[in-house]
C-alpha cells in the first residue's frame, strides 16, 4: 500500500549543460550545420525571389509617344524601374554569392580582412560580405565614386 510515494524531486540541477554553450573562445567556432542550413534556405528563398522579379521586369518596354510630358513621366519611370532592377540584380548576385560561400566553407567570414561577421548582422543581411567594418569603408567609398567631384563636372561643360 505504500506506492503513493512523492516523485516530486525532478528539480534538481540537470540544466549543467547549458554552460558548455559559453566557451570562451575570442576567435568564433566555424557555425554549426544547422545554422549554415538555415541560412542555406533563408538565401535559396531570397535567390528565388529575386530571380523572379528580375525575370519579370526584363521587358523595361521603350516606348516612342507623341506627347513630350508622357514621353519624360515614361522616361523617369524606366529610370526607376532600372535602378529598381539594379538593385535586385545586386541583391541577386549578392544572395548567390554567399550560397556560393556555404559551399565554399567561407560564409560569415569578411572577404575583407577575414574576420568573422557578427552573427546578429548575418541574421539582419544573410548575403553579407563584410563585416560591418569593411562594409562601411565600402559604403564610402561608392558614394564618393557616385557623386563625381563638381570640379570634373565643371570641367566637362
Ligand atoms: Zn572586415
Amino acid at each position: 500500500m505504500s506506492t503513493g510515494e512523492n516523485r516530486s524531486t525532478i528539480s534538481s540541477d540537470e540544466r549543467e549543460s547549458k554552460a558548455s554553450r559559453t566557451r570562451g573562445k575570442s576567435k568564433a567556432e566555424p557555425m554549426t550545420q544547422n545554422e549554415l542550413n538555415r541560412f542555406r534556405a533563408i538565401l535559396t528563398a531570397k535567390v528565388v525571389e529575386l530571380e523572379r522579379f528580375t525575370r519579370h521586369r526584363e521587358g523595361i518596354t521603350v516606348e516612342r509617344s507623341a506627347d513630350q510630358l508622357e514621353e519624360i513621366q515614361a522616361a523617369s519611370q524606366r529610370a526607376l524601374a532600372v535602378s529598381n532592377l539594379d538593385r535586385e540584380f545586386n541583391q541577386l548576385r549578392n544572395a548567390r554569392a554567399a550560397l556560393h560561400r556555404i559551399q565554399e566553407g567561407s560564409f560569415g567570414i569578411c572577404q575583407e580582412c577575414d574576420d568573422d561577421i557578427a552573427p546578429k548582422r548575418l541574421v539582419a543581411v544573410p548575403w553579407a560580405q563584410f563585416c560591418i567594418r569593411c562594409q562601411e569603408a565600402v559604403d564610402r567609398n561608392l558614394e564618393e565614386i557616385q557623386a563625381p567631384s563638381p570640379d570634373l563636372l565643371g570641367r566637362a561643360a
